[in-house]
């Protein structure tokens, strides 16, 4: 319906920021307990986060999000519903950690067992689990000693639980590849809370039976996209919420297009990207002050496609991890099932995808494909495809894979700032889920969440 203005004027029952896993999860709930619902989504796509485009050589990539673990069940449940296949990550064969002195140390197995500062390693990662333990997952606040590891960064914590310089990288590279920022810059309960939302170190970091288990036949966007489809007309694309305003009766979206009024709104948007959104009345100090201290992490995801996987040949699996000068931290072999091709995908993260991204066209390509080559062999410099995608760069998400939250963040703000309802405005997005914090399963379980406040509030029978 269109007002004086020419403008769209529409009702609806409940409002959505966002068509990522989140906005879509609180979506299918809502409309399966017969609610009316609007999702209006900034790009033209859906999935946010997860985006899975095929190349100009055929093969298909997914940009963002792509590993599902055998613990996050309800991204299990969810595909399995809508039939969505996955199939194992390609791991077989000697993987490679290459070293700052350029020196190499292959192995196999789920992790080293032996090399530079890896006992030490392990035994910080002990005492990381057993304090992960402590954590209270929905209300992190009670967590004995929360504001003592809150106000240290990791690197603080790091130091002080040891000097074996080695293991200290090991640290740090995880830290870069588990949050895409630099130990300096988070909250050490931050890495606590996230290590007990994922059910342990290793399940943020291995492969078999872990967060890197499997990947989607048909990318990791199918699911999205079915769910998108299993609910006609409800997304709207290209429409980014410009306003939140509260009225005497509910909450209304302020879009390019018109207003959607709405008795309740649910916003997915991560906190990092909120500040696009004006809110009337502005919002409570707590959720302001939350948003300034979650910043996002920095990423940068680079496929390299080979007419085939020629690494296997010389039994080499083309994980790796580099602590070298390379812009490069970590490698998978990403190709397809059938492995009618060769795909290597590099992670660039934090400091290293500032300087990296900033390069010329040319010589960030030149650099990626040196640092596979080193991982997969010197054919590794000669791909028949080639493909970037920066996350600081995308408009909406600006960035991931999720927020991480500085030093003090947690405890300043926390209680009252994460994920607390304003009113008629109820927040989801993977930053507010208890259970796989930052991942698609966190954003699936947070937008069932927001849905199911919403329900109570509106007194709905679920
Ligand atoms: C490189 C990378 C690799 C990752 N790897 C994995 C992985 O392997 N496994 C895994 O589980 N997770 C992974 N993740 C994390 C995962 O993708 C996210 O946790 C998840 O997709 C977040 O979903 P969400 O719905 O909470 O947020 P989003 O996906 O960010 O959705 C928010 C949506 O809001 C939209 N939006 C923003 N502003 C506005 C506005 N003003 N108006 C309207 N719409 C707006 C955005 O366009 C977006 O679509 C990865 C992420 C990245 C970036």
């Amino acid at each position: 319906m269109c007002g004086v203005t020419g403008l769209e004027q529409r009702s609806t029952g409940v409002v959505i920021v966002g068509a990522g896993y989140a906005g879509l999860a609180a979506a299918s709930r809502l409309t399966a307990a017969g609610l009316a619902v609007v999702v209006l989504e900034a790009a033209d796509r859906v999935g946010g986060r997860v985006f899975s485009e095929v190349l100009p050589s055929g093969v298909r990539v997914d940009h963002g999000g792509q590993w599902i673990g055998p613990s996050q069940k309800r991204f299990h449940e969810l595909a399995a519903k809508f039939g969505c296949a996955t199939f194992p990550t390609w791991e077989t064969g000697q993987h490679v950690e290459v070293w700052h002195d350029d020196t190499r140390t292959d192995y196999s197995g789920a992790v080293p067992r032996s090399g530079p500062g890896v006992d030490e390693y392990q035994r910080v990662v002990k005492s990381l689990d057993d304090l992960a333990l402590t954590v209270d997952l929905e209300r992190p606040w009670l967590t004995p000693r929360f504001a003592e590891f809150d106000a240290l960064s990791a690197e603080e914590f790091f130091a002080s639980q040891t000097s074996d310089e080695d293991a200290v990288r090991r640290l740090a590279l995880t830290v870069q590849g588990v949050w895409c920022c630099e130990p300096r810059e988070i909250s050490f309960f931050h890495v606590l809370f996230y290590v007990a939302s994922a059910g342990g170190y290793g399940q943020l970091t291995e492969t078999a039976g872990c967060a890197q288990e499997s990947r989607f036949s048909d990318g990791a966007d199918a699911l999205a996209l079915a769910l998108a489809a299993s609910m006609p007309g409800v997304v709207r694309l290209d429409e980014p919420v410009r306003a939140i305003r509260h009225t005497s009766d509910g909450v209304e979206a302020v879009t390019d297009k018109g207003v959607v009024r709405a008795r309740r709104a649910i916003v997915t948007v991560p906190p990092a990207a909120l500040g696009r959104i004006s809110f009337e009345p502005a919002l409570p100090q707590a959720r302001r002050g939350w948003t300034g201290h979650t910043p996002m992490g920095r990423v940068a995801k680079i496929h390299a496609v080979y007419e085939e996987p020629f690494w296997r040949k010389k039994d080499r699996s083309g994980i790796a991890t580099l602590y070298s000068r390379s812009p490069v931290g970590v490698v998978f072999d990403n190709s397809p099932e059938d492995a009618s091709r060769g795909v290597l995908v590099a992670f660039v993260y934090g400091d290293r995808v500032d300087r990296w991204a900033a390069a010329p066209d040319s010589v960030r390509r030149t650099d990626v494909l040196a640092a596979l080559a080193e991982v997969a062999g010197p054919r590794a410099r000669m791909p028949i495809d080639y493909a970037e995608m920066a996350w600081s760069e995308d408009g909406w998400t600006i960035g991931g894979y999720a927020c991480f939250v500085y030093p003090g963040g947690w405890t300043e703000f926390g209680e009252h700032g994460w994920r607390a309802a304003t009113g008629g405005v109820h927040w989801a997005g993977t930053e507010t889920a208890s259970v796989w914090n930052g991942y698609v399963d966190g954003a699936i379980t947070s937008g069932e969440r927001a849905a199911d406040e919403v329900m109570t509030a509106l007194k709905v029978a679920r």
